[in-house]
């Protein structure tokens, strides 16, 4: 019986995780890690193409199910307590994280993964739609916000494919979808704490002038900085943040 609780919706059409394997294109060196594989869906058709995966699942009967299986190697926990640089360390190279994600932590799962993107080679999610929308929004749409700009930041993101209700057991309430996120390779130096406060304040009141919200904040930080506040948060493109959050790292370094 599936656990409300962990999310579980069981993908079940197999025409779609072909789609997902071949998307994620696995090669038999690689360091792959499994977010969620439940029953095992996913994790069966990856197998078959590379040696070694390494699964996250936090239901203990799920993760001793799959404990019987000795390719893998079962990480029986709570995905958000996970240290994906030491699991980067174990195999000598960036990780593959792959995952029909439990929606309900699925931003929260992001921001972990962003934390510790220096230890991930890319990554293949499916998530509920509304939220990959945001994650790909560009400055003017209305899904353009917090968490477009934040992982935009340290991501190349691309929505693949849609997935609609019926491909789960038991279906989900909303649409799906499948994201590519992959890590760029240089980004602009930003401290992360920095960019999510000011971007947190400056989509605080997405339809004022940044003038009313970021203007104000930037005075009490006793900031100088030369940044155009006539417009609304959503037309501000994303390196234009994070120059202005590097801007303040420099004028104070500490959070
Ligand atoms: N991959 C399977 C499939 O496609 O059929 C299951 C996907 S289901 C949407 C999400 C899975 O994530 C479930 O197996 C659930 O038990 C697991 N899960 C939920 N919360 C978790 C957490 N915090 N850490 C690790 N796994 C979690």
């Amino acid at each position: 019986i599936p656990r409300k609780r962990f999310g579980q919706h069981f993908l079940a059409d197999t025409a779609v995780l072909d789609a997902i394997v071949r998307a994620i294109d696995p090669q038999p060196g690689d360091a792959l890690v499994e977010i969620g594989p439940g029953l095992g869906a996913l994790t069966q058709p990856l197998l078959e193409r590379c040696e070694r995966l390494t699964v996250i699942e936090i239901d203990r009967d799920l993760a001793a199910r799959l404990r019987r299986n000795p390719a893998l190697e079962v990480v029986e926990a709570d995905v958000l307590t996970v240290d994906f640089r030491a699991l980067s360390e174990a195999r000598g190279r960036p990780l593959r994280v792959v995952g029909n994600l439990p929606y309900n932590i699925s931003t929260p799962i992001a921001f972990h993964l962003l934390e510790q993107v220096d230890a991930i080679a890319d990554q293949h999610f499916m998530l509920q739609k509304e939220v990959v929308e945001r994650m790909v929004a560009s400055p003017g749409h209305k899904d353009y916000g917090r968490l477009s700009v934040m992982l935009q930041w340290r991501y190349d993101i691309e929505l693949l494919f849609e997935v609609p209700p019926e491909a789960f057991e038991p279906p989900p309430k909303v649409d799906s979808a499948v994201v590519r996120m992959v890590p760029l390779p240089k980004p602009p130096a930003v401290e992360p704490a920095r960019l999510g406060e000011l971007v947190t304040v400056a989509f605080s009141q997405r339809r004022k002038l940044l003038r009313h919200t970021l203007g104000r904040w930037l005075e009490q930080q006793g900031a100088d900085a030369a940044f155009d506040l006539h417009r609304r948060a959503e037309e501000v493109p994303v390196h234009e943040y994070v120059a202005l959050a590097a801007q303040l790292d420099s004028a104070a370094p500490s959070v």
